[in-house]
């Protein structure tokens, strides 16, 4: 058997009459930029993840991007982040000419909060959270510093539509950042993003940002960019999201069977943590024999991945931040140890089963 890591035509083929029909009612329309469908999908979405308002941008990237700069964190400024996150996190602070502080991540993949306070500087402005792989991270703590220290709280929530800490979800807290590349649990049909906030002034600010620094036509308060959301990605995306909850749980059902059906001592399974939620964007297991996993898995057809195999630190990019191998520990040992395994929408009981077997058959591996 086959089995990719994704398939994502799978999922358009659940959906297709709707997403055809609303397609088509786009490209009728006339309108192509920050219209109506944009308008409805941020109202949408902002009432689905629980704050005030959405706005809808370019790209994940945009995303943080334009939030960083829309809380004036700048140039001399510190970020608090994950050291094991996926790098687009960190530009959105290095773009802005702010310096990112790593901080490791604890079992579960996500900031090891009790990690944090030890890196609070007069310079720290935000502590950027990223809910990694999908699960929610333990916010509590988080949220009681960013009061104590008077700091922002940025969310990346690129990997975590729908997931949730006790009762709110993620991009709720903070200032919730979101991607909709095709893979995200909420991908559209091309680049999206958007910022969810209850902050009216913020909204505001980032709406302008996204659209050349104009609230009002031809009036250019300040120098913005171009990043907006088309109508037919926000159409698109207001049929999947009237679907969201379903796709999550047919994620969470793949993950449950993973979770009890592999028994292999090689492996270490992923761990939730009290009062996350888990929506499964990625389903990352760890091994010391992770090469030789992945090549057997290979072998017998089936594709995996690696999120992330160069921690942030390590990226040749960020060399001028003058770290080096051995900094973080945990993070580089992790992105020596990890696997993600295919879990995607549509995927048959077969294929979920054939994954199982391989990965068990694997257990003497030398
Ligand atoms: C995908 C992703 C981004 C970037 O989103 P784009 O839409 O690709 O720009 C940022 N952060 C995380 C954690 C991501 O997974």
């Amino acid at each position: 058997m086959k089995i990719p890591f994704n398939i994502l035509s799978r999922t358009y083929k659940m959906y297709q009459t709707e997403y055809e029909q609303k397609a088509l009612s786009v490209l009728k329309s006339g309108y192509y930029i920050l219209g109506s469908e944009v308008d409805a999908f941020e109202q949408e979405f902002a009432a689905y993840v629980g704050t005030n308002y959405a706005v809808g941008v370019g790209s994940g990237l945009d995303a943080l991007v334009l939030t960083v700069r829309a809380l004036d964190i700048k140039a001399g400024d510190e970020v608090i982040v994950a050291a094991n996150t996926y790098i687009a996190t960190v530009m959105g602070i290095t773009i802005n000419q702010a310096m990112p502080v790593f901080v490791e991540p604890d079992e579960t993949h996500n900031i090891d909060s009790s990690r944090i306070e030890e890196k609070i500087t007069p310079k720290t402005k935000a502590i950027l959270v990223t809910h990694l792989y999908g699960q929610a991270c333990s916010m509590d703590k988080i949220l009681s510093l960013c009061e104590k220290y008077n700091i922002k709280l940025i969310e990346d929530c690129a990997q975590a539509h729908g997931a949730m800490f006790q009762n709110k979800k993620a991009g709720s807290s903070g200032v919730g950042c979101f991607s909709f590349y095709p893979t995200k649990n909420l991908g559209c049909f091309g680049d999206g993003g958007a910022v969810t906030t209850n902050d009216k002034d913020m909204a505001e600010k980032l709406r302008a940002l996204r659209n050349y620094g104009s609230e009002k036509k031809y009036h250019n308060k300040v120098i913005g960019c171009n990043s907006r959301l088309d109508e037919l990605q926000a159409g698109l995306l207001r049929v999947k999201l009237s679907h969201l909850n379903e796709l999550i749980n047919e994620r969470r059902q793949i993950a449950r069977v993973y979770l009890e059906e592999i028994k292999n001592p090689q492996i270490i399974l992923p761990l939730i943590a009290d009062g996350c939620s888990h929506t499964f964007h990625l389903f990352v297991i760890r091994s010391r024999k992770r090469d030789k996993i992945i090549q057997w898995l290979e072998d017998n057809g089936i594709e995996t991945a690696i999120h992330y195999p160069i921690p942030p630190h390590l990226a040749e990019g960020y060399r001028h931040l003058g770290h080096k191998k051995g900094d973080f520990a945990i993070t580089e040992k992790y992105a020596d140890e990890m696997i993600s395994l295919p879990l995607f929408n549509g995927m048959s009981e077969d294929e979920i089963r054939y994954v199982v077997e391989k990965v068990n058959q694997c257990r003497s591996i030398k």
